[in-house]
């Protein structure tokens, strides 16, 4: 946070940083419209295109009220058909991204990435360092050999990669689907990996409205895990283990599964006490009846009004195909049931207590590669810790410990049929 509370990153304000991708975004992909469709060429996943936005404008790009900059879009061919292999239209694109402003996320992680999330909560923004730029476009290949067989998945689906240069200051990002939806609370939320080294959550993370735990703190606020019915359990699992294959098979490591649970039984009743507050508050205006604080989701920190068990975004269609957590596991298996009554898109489940859950979850967090920066850490490490349980490892050894954790300790099958009973919906 720079002077003046302005947010900023590598010292410039993140207002400015927002608004030039926008135009950028808004060039790259708009400029596209005039090349036709083809065949994907080996080239495709090489090329960057690079353009210059002066203030004052040019016979190429707009006018702005933005200091002078450059925007690089890479492999624009390549990653517009990935968009297209997720029915994501161009004009769809442009206007979740550049039409209305984006909303800054604050970062529970430790790497000072800034994320933007787009108003209609279907795509983050994320900035990634030179390295993790540089390796996704060498993996961009086989990533999306893998997507194309199988967009069922949990990975992340990437869909633009761009550089804004300002100064000589080069901020990469990177655009993906968004995991988090925004109209639903999430009660509690979880960054997982598997390990047990040091993976607790700081004081400042547990002030948070909702904090972003990790794997001892689910341990102790789950011992029992987050129960699935067997279907479910199934389809979720085996989506895990064909993703950490992949994750294996690129040597990437130190990803986590993201998990956020939204609890219905919860809801309910917070909803009713919300009501009973508000009707207090009628009869009495003089009181505080702000009991209810604005929820605040995603990874977000900004506060919204309490969640509306029926907006209007609940129900719409979603703008990336086959991409909420349901449908990501269900590449296999039979359709599994929705109910009619909750919002969609999450795998439903049960706490130990028997509330009634729904699960949104993906891993994220995917360009570290062994091979590039993980060497040294983990000599380091290892030399100092037993190796069973440093965070840092050998990729197979990651995905391994990953896998266990996520299909012993976090999910849970149960064997009878878990119907959320329909005895409790209103
Ligand atoms: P670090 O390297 O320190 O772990 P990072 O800056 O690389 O952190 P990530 O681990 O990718 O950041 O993500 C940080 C947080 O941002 C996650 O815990 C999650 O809350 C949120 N987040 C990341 N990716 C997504 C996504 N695709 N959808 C929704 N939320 C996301
Ligand atoms: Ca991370
Ligand atoms: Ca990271």
């Amino acid at each position: 946070v720079g002077e003046g509370g302005e947010v900023t990153y590598k010292k410039i304000h993140t207002s400015q940083i927002m608004g030039s991708i926008q135009l950028g975004i808004s060039h790259a992909v708009g400029g596209l419209a005039s090349k036709p469709e083809r065949d994907l060429l080996m080239q495709d996943f090489m090329t960057i295109e690079t353009t210059n936005f002066y203030s004052q404008g040019s016979q190429l790009t707009p006018a702005h009220h933005y200091s002078d900059f450059r925007f690089k879009s890479f492999a624009p061919i390549a990653f517009r058909y990935f968009r297209d292999l997720f029915g994501i239209q161009p004009d769809d694109f442009l206007l979740s991204l550049c039409n209305e402003p984006l909303r800054e996320l604050t970062n529970p992680g430790a790497s000072g990435s800034i994320f933007y999330l787009s108003a209609d909560d279907e795509f983050i923004i994320k900035t990634v360092q030179h390295k993790e730029g540089e390796f996704l476009m060498k993996l961009l290949l086989g990533y999306y050999m893998n997507l194309n067989q199988n967009p069922r998945t949990l990975l992340p689906k990437f869909f633009g990669l761009y550089c804004y240069i300002c100064n000589s200051k080069n901020v990469r990002m990177v655009v993906m689907n968004n995991l988090l939806p925004s109209s639903i609370k999430l009660h509690e939320k979880y960054d997982l990996k598997g390990s047990t080294y040091k993976r607790k959550a700081s004081k400042s993370e547990r002030s948070k409205t909702v904090p972003t735990f990790k794997d001892l703190d689910f341990l102790e606020l789950h011992p029992d895990g987050i129960m699935l019915e067997a279907d479910t359990y199934n389809a979720l699992i085996k989506t895990i283990q064909r993703d950490c294959r992949v994750l294996e098979s690129f040597k990437i490591m130190d990803y986590s599964l993201l998990v956020a649970i939204h609890n219905l039984d919860l809801a309910a009743k917070e909803e009713a006490e919300r009501r009973r507050n508000n009707s207090i508050g009628d009869e009495d205006s003089g009181e505080e009846n702000g009991a209810v604080a604005g929820t605040s989701s995603g990874a977000t920190g900004t506060t919204q009004p309490p969640p509306l068990v029926r907006s209007r975004s609940i129900n719409r269609q979603k703008l990336v195909a086959h991409s909420t957590a349901l449908e990501s596991i269900q590449a296999e298996s039979e359709p599994i049931d929705e109910e009619d009554d909750v919002p969609p898109g999450g795998i439903p489940a049960r706490n130990a207590k028997g509330e009634r859950l729904l699960i949104f979850l993906g891993i994220i967090d995917i360009l570290q590669s062994y091979r590039l920066k993980k060497k040294l850490e983990h000599t380091l490490k290892a030399m100092i810790h037993d190796g069973d349980t440093v965070s840092v490892h050998r990729p197979g050894f990651y995905s391994q410990r990953f896998q266990n954790f996520m299909a012993k300790q976090v999910f849970r099958k149960v064997p009878s049929p878990l119907k959320h009973s329909p005895s409790k919906k209103k």
